[in-house]
């Protein structure tokens, strides 16, 4: 059995100014094994990105940890220094953005960016940087990586600059690998090529992976365990198969209804109604009760607990707290 490679235990994060604080990230908690992929699926504004940033200590301007603990190793990053954090970035943990137009720097050749990562966490030469820079661009699969080495990122496409953010991050063999919607900005069979590049890639190294997406069907592709996020909570998590097949909450039930059916493609494309209330709109309830076709009174004044339904799947709804209510095929 694997050991716990990462452990976030009752995380807690908010916006602060000097008239009030709103929560962003409410109680917080999983575990994530060596070697495992946990997908983190939500709409925008759930907490999904604001939690793969806690975790690499990047909470943007205005938010900060109010609680909890992020044990990396063994160790707590919530209590480290600056100095400490920029050991743990891109050495211990590496991150993948969503955009790598924005991520990489455009005035300095792609192959000396990933290069200057080791050369920042390894007791390296620039001779021996380069060396390791052009060896982990052909193993992402880079061509002509020693022309492509002194070119520069407008002068690749969307796919192979994705390929060298992977590149960049794997570099240095870090233990744990976020990856925030890295498919999200590519064509379709571009996201199949980067997704079956990271599954490789993380069997090669045996890096333990985040992956973030707003898309179960992508999550389902990569992930052993996927974490429903919903306005700063964890709403249900399960192993991937088990999720799927049987989901229980009713944001993750639509969701899984939101997924287009090819099979079906004259039936009319599901949405669930509403939008994710903003942090100042969240009130006192369960967060999903604007948007829920099950809520009771009781969701208006209560959040429910994330409580284990069956071996290794919770889920944070009253429907499952509340045994006497029937609801099932309730619409
Ligand atoms: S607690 Fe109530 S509002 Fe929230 S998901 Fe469950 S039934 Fe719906």
């Amino acid at each position: 059995m694997k050991s716990e490679l990462l452990e976030v235990r009752d995380l807690k994060v908010a916006f602060t100014s000097r008239k009030a604080s709103l929560p962003a990230l409410q109680n917080i908690s999983f575990a994530l094994r060596e070697g495992e992929v946990l997908g983190i699926v939500g709409e925008s504004g759930c907490g999904k990105s604001l939690t793969s940033l806690s975790v690499m200590g990047l909470l943007p301007k205005g938010a900060e940890v109010t609680g909890g603990e992020i044990v990396l190793a063994g160790k707590n990053l919530c209590e480290f220094s600056a100095e400490e954090w920029c050991k743990v970035r891109g050495k211990q943990a590496a991150m993948i953005f969503q955009d790598p137009m924005t991520a990489l720097n455009p005035l300095v050749p792609i192959g000396w960016q990933i290069a200057e990562t080791a050369m920042v966490h390894m007791p390296v030469s620039r001779k021996e940087a380069h060396r390791l820079a052009l060896d982990m661009m052909e193993r992402v699969g880079l061509p002509r990586a020693e022309q492509l080495f002194r070119e520069y990122p407008h002068q690749l496409s969307g796919g192979m600059r994705q390929r060298v953010m992977i590149a960049m991050a794997l570099i240095c063999t870090p233990q744990l690998l976020i990856a925030d919607e890295p498919t999200t900005a590519l064509d379709v069979t571009i996201q199949a090529q980067i997704l079956s590049l990271l599954q490789v890639m993380k069997e090669e190294t045996g890096a333990a992976m985040l992956f973030i997406s707003h898309d179960l069907g992508v999550i389902r592709e990569i992930s052993d365990r996927v974490m429903v996020m919903y306005a700063g909570y964890v709403v249900e998590e399960a192993p991937v198969k088990e999720l799927l097949n049987d989901p229980k909450h009713p944001y993750t039930v639509g969701l899984m209804k939101s997924i287009p059916d090819i099979e079906h493609k004259d039936k009319p494309l599901y949405t669930i109604p509403g939008r994710v209330p903003s942090l100042a709109e969240r009130g006192e309830g369960c967060p999903f009760t604007s948007r829920c076709p099950h809520a009771e009174s009781l969701c208006l004044t209560h959040v429910p607990s994330l409580t284990e339904q069956t071996a290794n799947h919770f889920v944070r709804c009253h429907l499952y707290t509340n045994p006497g209510r029937d609801w099932e095929g309730d619409e």
